[in-house]
Formats: C-alpha cells, structure tokens, sequence
C-alpha cells in the first residue's frame, strides 16, 4: 500500500518532507497522468505558495494544523475563493468563486493546500462521471470503467494518488457511489454535522459534504475538521466539536451488533453479494455479532428520492436565470439536468393535489422509521454500496438504469444518518465497496467497523 495519511502528516511534521516537496510531487503526477484520467477540471495557480506558508510556520516552529501540508482536491460544486465552482456546468463554466465556502475555510484554517478543484457529474446529477460538460472521467482502478458519480473527478482522484483527500458532496451516493467503483474510503456525515454554506446546492434536505481518501485515517483527519456546528447555518445539529482519533485505537469489533438485511441480496447481483458476504464474515471473526433486520420497503426510497430531488434541483436551479450567474441553465445545460428541471417543474405544478410530493415524503418518512427500529436493534448496518458493476464509459444506458445505482445509498440520505464505504474486494480486477451504515451522529462506529477491515489487509 502507498504511503498512510498519517506518516506522511508526520513526516511533514518532522521536516522530512516539506509541504511544497508534496504539492509538487502530486502536481507533476497530475500533468503526467490527468490528461487521461480527467479528474481535475482547474489547478490552483497558488498551490505551491500555499505550501510554502505552511514550511515557513513549520521551520519557525508554529503550531501546525492537522492537515498540515497535504494536498485537498475539492469537488466542483463547493466555492472556494479564486477559482471556479463550475458544477461541470456550461452555465457556470466560467463562474469564479468570490469566497470560500465554510468547509474550505475550516481546511485552511488547519494548514490543508486545495490543489484543484474535481471534475463531477453536471450538478451532482448522475452516478457515472459520464454528464460532465469537461468531459468524462475515468476509473483509475478499472481503466475504461466509469469511476462512479457524482463525485467522480475526487474518487478518481484519490485513487491514482494524485492528491491526498479529497471533498465530495453526497445527495443520493455521490460519494459512497464512486468511493466503492474506485476501491478507496469515503463518508457521507449525518445531516447537519458538516456546514453546507458554500455548496451549491442538488437537493437542499438531502446535501452533505464529506472526505474521499486512500486510507480510513485520511477520512477522520478530514471529517475532525470539517465537522461541527457553522454560526452561519440554522439547520445544524448541536455538535460543537467531533474527535475520533483516539477512539479508533482498538482494532476488534468484540460487543458490536451488525445488521444486515435480506433485502440487500434481493436488489444486488449475485457475484457483489459473495465479495460483501466475506467482508460481513471478517467482521463476524473480528468480534460483531450479525443480526437480521428487516428493510421492508428499501427499494421504495429509490423512487421517493427522484421525486424530491427533482422538486427541490428544481427550485434551486431558477437562480441560473443567465441573470446574474452564467449563462441560463435550461439554455445549456446536458440532458440529464434538463430532465431534473422538467421533471421538478411538474412535479411542483401538479402538487396543489398532493399527487406526487407529498407521497414522496410519505416514503421517507416510512424508510427513515425503518432504518430507526433497525437501529434499536444494532449498531451499523452493513451491506453492498452499490447493486451493479460500473459499466465502460461511453455505454448507452437509459435513466432507469443510470438511477439503479443508487438504490442502495439514497436510504441514508432520506433517514438523514451517516454511511461509510470501504473496500472489501474485487471482481475481475474491479473494486467492490461495503457500505457501513450508522445512526445519526453514528459516525465513530461507522469508522470503528472500517478501521478494523483495513487493518485486516
Ligand atoms: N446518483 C444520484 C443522483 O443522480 C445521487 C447524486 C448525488 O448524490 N449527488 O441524484
């Protein structure tokens, strides 16, 4: 395995590795090999400065931030100050960030070098990276393969080591989704523990921002930083604070209760199930228990979610009028967004009747109650990530299909709780991921069951 997180924020530490040594390196790694991966849509012309503040506090012995010196790829939708938050958009392909978004002011702020901003699906709205207006990305992992989506520039990444952690938002599995095709970690947080001010927003109820890495210790780093209360923001949780760093010490899972539900294998291909069947027998042998629970009505989330999302994209996409951002959404936007629009647009006319909104948020209030009778039961659910191999870039595949990706990962984010992917092994050379889903505010067990996997490698 390439170097930790944790050894290399040591040894910029220590001075055995400066952080414009770091950013340099990544940077020629991105020239050699970006062109063909795409998972960089701008480079921060000020990246190396910015490492040679961080050096110069180093050498003069300041107190260095946790993140001191590595190089954070940040997904195209969240702003930071300078360079473009384009959301792989034509309408905003040239809109330049006046200010930086909470999370990256909280990154800065611990001495982290943004290196560039990631390609994506266009608005988030995808699963495949395939939507982007810069063109698609690939997967490192499993060339001419899709990485995954939305987040898929940051997945991709993470994954041919051209950064150290990145930041995706994840709506519906935009993390989870590319996190598992690309073999890496990533972390959807509970809703309302990371500030969402400064992301533009695909479904506002449903929106969070969190960390893609190499190793499990490159997402706590990250989440211990990102995470917390913004005076900023109304809708938080009351959490000031999180530190997991030094619960995460002991390596078995003795006294935790697994949950895992029959349902998975219902909605997944068989050859995913076998890989995630002998990640859940790891975790059996590393001291959980595994416990049945029962989703009765999993599955009915996919299509509750398409509905919200759609309304409230819809709503959140009437600011791109060509008005005062870029040109107008509907004017140049791909067929996907377009599809949203349309579709949200109905839907909204049509609720007067309460004909398919208002069921829809039936539907997540029925998952959201599901999910928490299984919590009185276990500690995490684990399960797949994903119900599909990724298909090769460039396969035609209508939007059912495109949609059928997420019928695994939408849940967590219509119940508001947090979920962790990790690798758990590989299919003809493409990697599996295990979802591991935790309460609200659950994220410590969610990150105890990923630690102890990856040190079972
Ligand atoms: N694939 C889902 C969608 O297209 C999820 C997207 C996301 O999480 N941003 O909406």
């Amino acid at each position: 395995m390439v170097q930790g997180t944790l050894e290399k924020l040591a040894e910029i530490r220590r001075g055995d590795l400066s952080a414009v040594e770091n950013v340099s390196s990544l940077l020629e790694k991105i020239k050699k090999l970006d062109r063909k991966i795409n998972s960089f849509i701008e480079i921060n012309p000020n990246a190396l400065t910015e490492a040679e503040a961080v050096d110069r506090k180093i050498k003069k012995g300041e107190r260095a931030g946790k993140l001191a010196g590595l190089a954070i790829g940040i997904k195209s939708n969240i702003n930071v100050a300078g360079l473009r938050a384009t959301c792989a958009s034509r309408t905003l392909q040239d809109y330049v960030s006046p200010y930086d978004a909470e999370v990256i002011r909280r990154i800065r702020g611990e001495d982290g070098i943004i290196i560039g901003m990631n390609n994506m699906d266009e608005f988030a709205c995808g699963s495949s990276g395939e939507s982007s207006a810069f063109g698609p990305t690939d997967n490192p992992a499993a060339p001419g393969h899709i990485p995954g989506g939305s987040s898929s520039g940051s997945a991709a990444a993470i994954a041919a080591g051209l950064c150290d952690i990145c930041l995706g938002s994840d709506t519906g599995g935009s993390i989870r989704n590319p996190a598992s095709h690309c073999g890496i970690v990533g972390l959807k947080p509970t809703y309302g523990l990371v500030p969402r001010q400064g992301l533009i927003d695909l479904g506002m109820s449903l929106d969070q921002i969190g960390p893609l890495s190499a190793d499990v210790s490159g997402t706590v780093v990250m989440l211990e930083t990102i995470a917390g209360r913004s005076d900023n923001e109304c809708i938080m949780l009351n959490v000031d604070k999180v530190s997991y760093s030094e619960k995460l010490q002991n390596d078995d899972l003795k006294g935790l209760r697994v949950g895992v539900s029959e349902k998975f294998a219902e909605l997944t291909d068989p050859a995913i199930i076998k890989v995630i069947d002998r990640g859940i027998e790891k975790l059996r042998e590393l001291g959980a228990e595994i416990v049945a629970i029962d989703l009765p009505n999993l599955e009915r989330g996919l299509y509750a979610y398409y509905l919200i999302v759609s309304v409230e994209f819809f709503s959140g996409t009437r600011k791109f009028d060509g008005r005062k951002y870029g040109k107008k959404i509907e004017e140049v936007c791909g067929e996907e967004v377009l599809r949203r629009i349309m579709r949200g647009r109905y839907i909204s006319q049509k609720e007067y009747r309460g004909k398919f909104y208002q069921r829809a948020l039936q539907v997540r209030t029925l998952i959201k109650r599901e999910l928490m009778a299984a919590f009185e039961k276990v500690d995490v659910i684990a399960g797949p990530t994903v119900p599909k191999l990724p298909h090769r870039i460039g396969s035609k595949l209508t939007p059912m299909e495109m949609y059928a990706y997420d019928y695994l990962t939408v849940p967590a984010n219509l119940a508001g709780i947090c979920a962790g992917v990790i690798k758990a092994g590989e299919i003809s050379g493409i990697p599996v991921g295990l979802q591991i889903q935790g309460r609200v505010l659950g994220e410590l067990e969610v990150l105890k069951v990923m630690k102890a996997l990856e040190a079972t490698e």
